[in-house]
């Protein structure tokens, strides 16, 4: 009989041995990478979802998070901190973080590095047709949601307003609100406008679209000639007419490029697999959403606008996209 206890107790005790012990070395060898992306209704998000898909099918010892946020501000802030090891965000705002450029920034962002560029990101101003906003002239004194808080629309809003000799203080309400709640907000009326600098075809967008007749300003001319003087990141770029309900033409405006980006104090080896995982996997990034279309790697470095991590920059040197 007390032989059998005994038995009984060794065979728990093993037990519970092998249990702590395959769970810790299976937690000690699992790397864990988060990546702090957008709004849950931009592209930022659901691209940043599919990097995570990828590893998850590919990296065995790499498990990525993805956070959604008010997106690029707030995502350099996260890499500075250390509080996301990777972010997607606007390739001019990446720049100013990494010049410490002020008010949007109080100190130089110096350990972010690029990974890839990713796709074209078009300022889009949606307005309710009801408020009969033409020209960005016509928001003075309107609603307007001028992006969420942390967010490069936000800055871009600015940006644009001034090349047209107006300020926030030329609107009559200023919100900044998440990007599905604008979304809301235009949807019942209570707001006139939203700026959204994010892909075309974001879910936020077409949504709005679907529910009430809108229209997306224009920003040309000599304003935006102006601003691209004065902000280089900017290009001329055109939202389709096809992009979301009711547009009548093409619409001209301004774009600049999501990157991806990583901390610098991520290993080499690490930033190299996860660059290389993207792009032997370009099929799953193109499904996730219709901007993934545009991330290949001939125009992996069009627009990087920061320093490219080492090991993202072994794997293109591998591939001939850099010398
Ligand atoms: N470019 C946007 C911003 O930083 C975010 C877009 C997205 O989440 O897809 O304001």
């Amino acid at each position: 009989m007390r032989k059998k206890v005994w038995v009984v107790f060794l065979v728990v005790a093993l037990a519970g041995f092998l249990c702590t012990f395959t769970s810790t070395t299976v937690f000690a060898a699992k790397k864990f990478v988060s990546i702090a992306s957008g709004w849950v209704v931009g592209v930022y998000y659901p691209l940043a979802g599919a990097i995570s898909n990828i590893a998850h099918k590919n990296l065995p010892d790499i498990k990525i998070t993805v956070e959604s946020s008010g997106a690029s501000v707030a995502n350099a802030k996260l890499i500075a901190s250390g509080d996301a090891d990777m972010a997607i965000l606007q390739n001019d705002i990446a720049y100013y973080a990494l010049k410490g450029t002020k008010p949007m920034f109080d100190k130089e962002v110096a350990n972010m590095r690029g990974i890839t560029a990713l796709y074209q990101e078009h300022c889009q101003i949606q307005a309710r047709r009801d408020a009969k906003i033409a020209t960005v002239k016509d928001l003075k004194g309107k609603r307007v949601c001028v992006g969420p808080l942390g967010s490069g629309t936000e800055q871009n809003a600015m940006q644009i307003l001034e090349a047209y000799g107006m300020s926030f203080n030329d609107l009559g309400k200023v919100e900044r609100l998440t990007a599905t709640e604008s979304s809301d907000y235009l949807k019942d009326g209570r707001l006139d406008a939203a700026f959204y600098s994010v892909g075309v075809g974001a879910s936020g967008l077409v949504d709005t679209a679907m529910t009430v007749d809108s229209v997306i300003v224009p920003v040309d001319g000599q304003a935006a000639e102006s601003l691209i003087k004065k902000y280089p990141f900017f290009t001329k770029a055109i939202v389709p007419k096809t992009a979301y309900k009711g547009m009548e033409a093409d619409v001209p405006t301004v774009a600049v490029m999501a990157i991806l980006v990583a901390r610098a104090e991520m290993e080499e080896a690490m930033a190299y697999q996860i660059t290389k995982v993207i792009f032997d996997n370009i099929k799953d990034i193109e499904r996730a959403h219709a901007k993934g279309k545009e991330v290949t790697l001939e125009s992996a470095l069009n627009g990087m606008s920061i320093p490219l991590h080492p090991g993202a920059e072994k794997f293109f040197k591998e591939k001939g996209i850099k010398k």
